[in-house]
């Protein structure tokens, strides 16, 4: 088989109704207007409907029509980390299942790619109708993660992005675990062009992306790429334990001195339900550390496939 130049390569969760109008989309860019060896790899991150026996047929009639198959559900991000180790062409694009992310753009991606950058990314329109509640979260934290981690990572990044083969080849070495991949790219420094797009409406099926998987992702992606919220919680532990102790002096001076010990109880109970609370709060941080510590320690794999299609080494 020829070396592919582009590989495309989907995440897939239960994305039945969209996969062959997807494929018959990428087909008509490749072979209209890329008119390049290319494959297009499918990682079905542990579908429960029919997507697997879609990607089976695919592949039966086009051999350039690759799959993963995960033992089970292990999200998103890590279903593109899978299909980027495998794919082996010269520049790589990802892609969603569900044609939210435009497939009438690869062509523009590939002439902008060819330019001389080494990835190209997708940048969601500002005023795209997404929920109140996911904008303002998505607007905080690249307000706020830029400033704890100096790392410029672009807010409405998308993961419809292509990558030359040196900047796939440098995430795929990367020894750590929970890679992140929207702030790596931006801190490895390699050429980027930001490229605005509208997402379309997901064709078929509802999306699976959850508030907490979000949230764990993006804790996650602070903790990996700062130690920021350590020393912000080593500081305010020394404001209050300063704090505690002025108060401690005035309380002894009421004692001894001015000998009129007020009832008291409430002070005493509220500050040290405030400082235990302060202390929780400081220990839990350690904690989350200390647990990132471990999983990188136990070296758990990010996923588990269980089945590899149109490979060499098929399983
Ligand atoms: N996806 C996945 N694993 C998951 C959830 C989603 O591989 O656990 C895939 C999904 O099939 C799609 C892409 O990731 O190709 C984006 O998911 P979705 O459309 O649900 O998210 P959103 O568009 O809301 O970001
Ligand atoms: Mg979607």
């Amino acid at each position: 088989m020829t070396k592919p130049v582009l590989s495309i390569i989907v995440p897939v969760y239960n994305e039945e109704g969209n996969l062959k109008l997807l494929y018959s989309k990428f087909m008509h860019e490749l072979e209209n207007k890329i008119k390049k060896p290319y494959e297009i790899i499918f990682c079905d991150d542990g579908s429960t409907d029919n997507s697997w026996d879609i990607i089976l047929a695919l592949n039966a009639e086009n051999e350039n029509v690759k799959g993963l198959s995960f033992a089970r559900n292990f999200g998103h991000q890590k279903a593109v980390l899978a299909a980027l180790e495998v794919a082996s062409g010269d520049c790589v694009l990802s892609m969603d299942a569900d044609l939210q992310h435009p497939p009438e753009l690869i062509k523009t991606f590939y002439d902008i790619f060819n330019q001389g950058y080494d990835v190209v990314a997708g940048v969601r329109d500002p005023d795209e109708k997404i929920s109140f509640v996911k904008k303002a979260f998505a607007k905080l934290y690249y307000y706020i993660f830029p400033s704890i981690t100096g790392v410029d990572a672009v807010p409405r990044a998308s993961d419809f992005r292509m990558m030359s083969r040196s900047s796939v080849d440098f995430l795929v070495q990367l020894k750590e675990n929970n890679k992140f991949l929207r702030a790596l790219i931006p801190w490895s420094g390699f050429k980027t062009y930001y490229f605005p797009y509208k997402a379309r409406r997901r064709h078929s099926g509802k999306p699976t992306f959850k508030f907490l998987q979000s949230w764990k992702m993006g804790v996650e992606g602070i903790a990996s790429f700062s130690n920021v919220p350590l020393y912000v919680s080593i500081f305010i532990g020394i404001i209050f334990a300063i704090l505690s102790f002025i108060y401690g002096l005035y309380a002894v001076y009421q004692k001894l001195i001015l000998q009129n010990v007020p009832p008291g109880w409430t002070d005493l109970i509220a500050s040290t339900l405030f400082i235990g609370g302060l202390q929780l709060i400081i220990i839990g941080v350690l904690g989350f550390y200390i647990g990132q510590i471990k999983s990188q320690v136990i070296g758990r794999p990010d996923f588990i496939i269980s089945k590899k299609l149109g490979f060499d080494d098929d399983q």
